[in-house]
């Protein structure tokens, strides 16, 4: 006998089971979207062990007619396709008609279904591959699917599973997935019997995202939607603020499949830089329309990945969209401080400011004098106080009156210096805090971009070259990117032997060691594996330039410098964030002070 032989069907399904089954998640989600597609409008999931010991799922839709019952555990067998050409314009979840094949390989399921106008529905099981006839069964429109024993006869499959509380992490995942995907689906989900999730149909996401997220994420998102040609971006991102330290919170659905695209997922991360730390990702939940035809979504077993016919015009789409989106918003952090214990101020009350007896008055060294009359400030002097901040701020109050606006400060720009770190100023809005270095940091960034936009930096030249000793590879690392240097204002040249000859350096860095800077510029071509393109080196090195030629924390200003810096402050693009992407300011709002002392 030859050595080649054809495997029996019982293994090519337990094989094809492996590719799209993997765990009880991967029967729901299969099972989901097979609901979905039947166009029901309500799907109850229950599970049992994590899902290992029973899964059923009931819908509403369109159901399975009796005599077409045992086609559905047929492998490759569909009502979503029919020929080749179909496959570029699926408009169902599945198309493959390999899910409850593979499911009914590796567990004992029960199938009972019935369409809307049959008087009778029938049942179906298949244990591991194996059919039982077909019988009537007198149920509900719709179908019920039950999962039992899963991987039963995979033993070594079954090893593979994680405690119970993973696997209905997982299975919580799929559900989130599909329930985002389809706000008017009405879902529940059960595990041992205690409810887990009962989501009614809505009308909105933001309401669906509130159920799964909490206020926490609802309350920090923005609305986003941008069109370009037939296609259409919806969605909701995050504040800066709302970060995390996983991608996991950022969904990307195309065509109301949930995937994962490395170049999408990089345009929304290059939408944040600067307003990120290195590491940290953005909630985000992006809704991709497009027309069938222009994705294919045959390339993966279980669809979690698609290839779009141009790929490029979606990035650009994702991160212009998103980009603007975030210009638009004041997105300057905001301390929100606990409050406290109600029953531990109720018991003595806070008077209020006009029957406050006897409290000395006291005067903080830059609140303005109360008694002047409050001076009109010049326009554009201070970004805190648009009128649009102060209605939201009012809005925030809810009902009770808002206390009356203090006159605005006499002069917005007046800073004092704590730790000579940190500067402290009034605003309309409230009380900021200002990160000295980082606010620099990022207005010597602005400004360095801008100027180079128009040309090299001016340069300051070395009347005496400064050698500056390398390894051979450093040196060489550093002359490939001669070109990009010289543009902003640093001049090296071979002197052999890994040694470079600093000729020039920016005069922008003023009095700053050029060779430090240079050292760094040298650290940072060398950590780098691949040469990135010349518009992310130019800011990965004018970011550099501007941290060190920006105040330190430590160096104390004089109340002009600071007075300059907080000018600068709402001159510059972006200056909430110094460009890698930590705050550079903290807004403790006026609401806040007033809530902390129990005047509100
Ligand atoms: P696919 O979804 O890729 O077509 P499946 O193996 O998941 O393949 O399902 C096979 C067929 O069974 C589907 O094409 C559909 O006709 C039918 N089916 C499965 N689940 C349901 C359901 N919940 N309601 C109605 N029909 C269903
Ligand atoms: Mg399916």
């Amino acid at each position: 006998m030859g050595r080649i032989q054809q495997l029996p069907p019982s293994v090519v399904t337990k094989i094809a089971a492996g590719e799209v089954i993997e765990r009880p998640a991967s029967v729901i989600k299969e099972l989901l979207e097979n609901s979905v597609d039947a166009g029901s409008s309500r799907i109850d999931v229950d599970i049992e062990q994590g899902g290992v010991e029973l899964i059923r799922v009931v819908d509403d839709g369109c159901g399975i007619a009796p005599e077409d019952l045992p086609l559905a555990f047929a492998s490759h067998a569909t009502s979503k396709l029919a020929n080749a050409e179909d496959l570029f314009r699926i408009v169902t979840l599945g198309f493959r008609g390999e899910a409850l094949a593979s499911i009914g390989g590796v567990a004992q399921v029960t199938l009972q279904s019935r369409p809307h106008d049959h008087p009778l529905g029938a049942e179906l099981t298949c244990h591991g591959g194996q059919f039982s006839e077909a019988r009537a069964w007198n149920g509900s429109p719709g179908t019920r699917l039950e999962v039992k024993h899963l991987f039963f006869n995979t033993p070594v499959r079954r090893k593979f599973l994680r405690s119970t509380p993973t696997e209905v992490g997982h299975v919580c995942e799929a559900f989130t997935r599909l329930a985002l995907a389809h706000p008017k689906l009405h879902l529940t989900l059960r595990h041992n019997a205690k409810d887990v999730y009962e989501v009614p149909a809505t009308a909105g996401l933001r309401e669906r995202l509130r159920l799964f997220f909490g206020a926490e994420v609802s309350d920090k998102l923005y609305a986003l939607e941008a069109r370009q040609g037939p296609v259409v971006l919806r969605g909701y991102i995050s504040d800066p603020a709302c970060e995390r330290g996983t991608a996991k919170m950022q969904y990307v659905f195309v065509n109301g499949r949930c995937i994962r695209d490395r170049s999408l997922s990089h345009a929304l991360q290059e939408a944040y830089r600067g307003l990120l730390m290195t590491g940290r990702y953005a909630v985000a939940f992006l809704f991709l329309e497009l027309p069938p035809e222009q994705i294919d979504v045959n390339v993966h077993p279980t669809k979690v990945e698609v290839r779009f016919r141009d790929s490029q015009a979606l990035h650009h789409l994702v991160f212009s969209a998103i980009r603007e989106r975030l210009r638009a918003e004041n997105l300057t952090a905001r301390l929100q401080a606990p409050a406290l214990p109600h029953a531990q101020w109720t018991a003595s009350p806070m008077p209020q400011a006009s029957t406050r007896p006897g409290l000395p008055e006291v005067t903080l060294p830059f609140a303005p004098a109360s008694k002047e009359p409050p001076s009109q400030l010049p326009e554009g002097e201070s970004p805190e106080a648009s009128g649009e901040a102060l209605e939201e701020a009012n809005a925030v109050t809810n009902g009770t009156p808002a206390p009356p606006a203090a006159p605005p400060p006499p002069d917005g720009l007046k800073a004092i210096q704590l730790y000579d770190s940190y500067l402290v100023l009034e605003t309309l809005e409230g009380m900021l805090v200002i990160d000295q270095h980082a606010l620099h940091e990022r207005i010597l960034f602005e400004r360095l971009k801008e100027r180079i936009a128009s040309g090299p930096l001016e340069t300051q030249r070395l009347l005496i070259p400064e050698p500056i000793d390398l390894t051979p590879e450093q040196a060489a690392r550093t002359l490939e990117q001669r070109q990009a240097l010289g543009e902003l204002g640093l001049g090296v040249e071979d002197f052999g032997g890994g040694t470079l000859l600093l000729t020039c350096y920016p005069a922008i860095l003023g009095k700053r060691a050029p060779r430090a800077i240079l050292k760094a510029v040298v650290d940072h071509l060398m950590n780098k594996e691949r040469m990135p393109n010349r518009e992310v080196l130019l800011n990965d090195l004018l970011s550099l330039m501007a941290c060190h030629a920006a105040v330190r924390a430590g160096d104390r200003l004089t109340p002009e410098e600071m007075a300059e810096l907080v000018a600068q402050r709402a001159l510059a693009q972006d200056t909430h964030h110094c460009p890698h992407g930590r705050p550079t300011a903290l807004l403790f709002s006026r609401q806040e002070l007033d809530r902390q002392f129990r005047r509100v």
